[in-house]
């Protein structure tokens, strides 16, 4: 199953030394979801080969515009090119407002609806469930109301051993039954245990999209252990007075974060103007948490590879 997550943007503020603000793209079983989208996106979107037609979630953190002035162009072109499905969008309220306001003074109709899902700043809560994933919303600490996302993997059904299967000749109609858990009783009445027929699933695997925030315990246990933590880091350490004023994370607040949490992956991203390099932002988080990788545009990563 196709779990992965590629990076469109991850400047913070501005589009600044060829680096966009933040939107990312996720693949989850050929189920295609935007996090974020800031201006740019669509150029992102073509330049890596992520298709808008595919996207039918759409998540938003948060209403500064690094991560949101893209949206509207893209609702535009879904639009122009002639999508009639519906598009999901998980973000604050006020965001309706201003899209509806958008399209009102275009005299824009649109030829697909919007299903909106208001997020809760202040509730982690389950926000979407579907047939392999369960999406919940993290409460951050930013000078706006703002929520990470969290995206999960359902637990999967037992492996059936097709060689055992095959030589017990045992129909169809009873796979369903095996794959979770059952034993299996031949028409000569003799049991066969289910772990002799099955091995178990492949761990459910995790996602957790922190931006923007300042470090703040109180979404800590919620993002317990996952594969992979996105965590801003605006800044390094060092500006550590204008990263609180500004509601925003340090490289190496973010590495302690991944390490307290258990993570067993961390991307820093959301990067300052101020860095036209970003080495010295890793080299920090990684004295505290070596897994840590940069933010890269274009770059994929897969969740749960290591
Ligand atoms: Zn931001
Ligand atoms: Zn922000």
């Amino acid at each position: 199953m196709k779990f992965e997550v590629t990076i469109l943007g991850s400047s913070s503020a501005t589009p600044i030394f060829n680096r966009n603000p933040s939107a990312q793209a996720l693949n989850i079983n050929d189920h295609h979801y935007l996090v974020d989208c800031g201006e740019g996106t669509q150029q992102q979107m073509l330049r890596f080969d992520v298709k808008a037609s595919k996207i039918d979630h759409i998540f938003i953190s948060h209403l500064h515009g690094d991560h949101y002035l893209g949206l509207v162009g893209l609702l535009s072109s879904m639009h122009l090119n002639g999508r009639s499905k519906t598009l999901k969008l998980f973000c604050p309220e006020p965001l309706k407002e201003i899209i509806e306001l958008q399209l009102r003074y275009s005299d824009t109709t649109l030829q697909y609806s919007i299903e909106y899902y208001f997020t809760n700043p202040l509730v982690a809560e389950k926000i979407l469930e579907t047939q392999d994933l369960v999406v919940e919303s993290i409460p951050l600490d930013h000078r706006i109301a703002c929520t990470g996302f969290l995206f999960k993997q359902k637990k999967r059904l037992r492996r059936l051993i097709k060689e055992e299967i095959g030589a017990l000749d045992i129909p169809v109609e009873f796979y369903s039954a095996l794959k979770k858990g059952a034993d299996y009783t031949a028409p000569d009445g003799k049991i066969y245990p289910n772990r002799e027929l099955t091995v178990d699933p492949e761990l459910p695997k995790s996602y957790a999209y922190c931006s923007d925030t300042q470090y703040n315990e109180s979404y800590f246990t919620q993002i317990n252990h996952v594969n992979l933590l996105y965590h801003e880091a605006t800044f390094t350490h060092s500006m550590l007075s204008r990263a609180a004023i500004t509601h925003h994370t340090t490289a190496l607040q973010a590495a302690e974060i991944a390490k307290i949490t258990h993570a067993k992956r961390l991307i820093i991203g959301h990067f300052s103007a101020r860095y036209k390099t970003l080495n010295e932002l890793l080299d920090e988080a990684q004295s505290v948490f070596p897994a840590t990788e940069l933010a890269i545009e274009g770059k994929t990563f897969v969740i749960g590879e290591v």
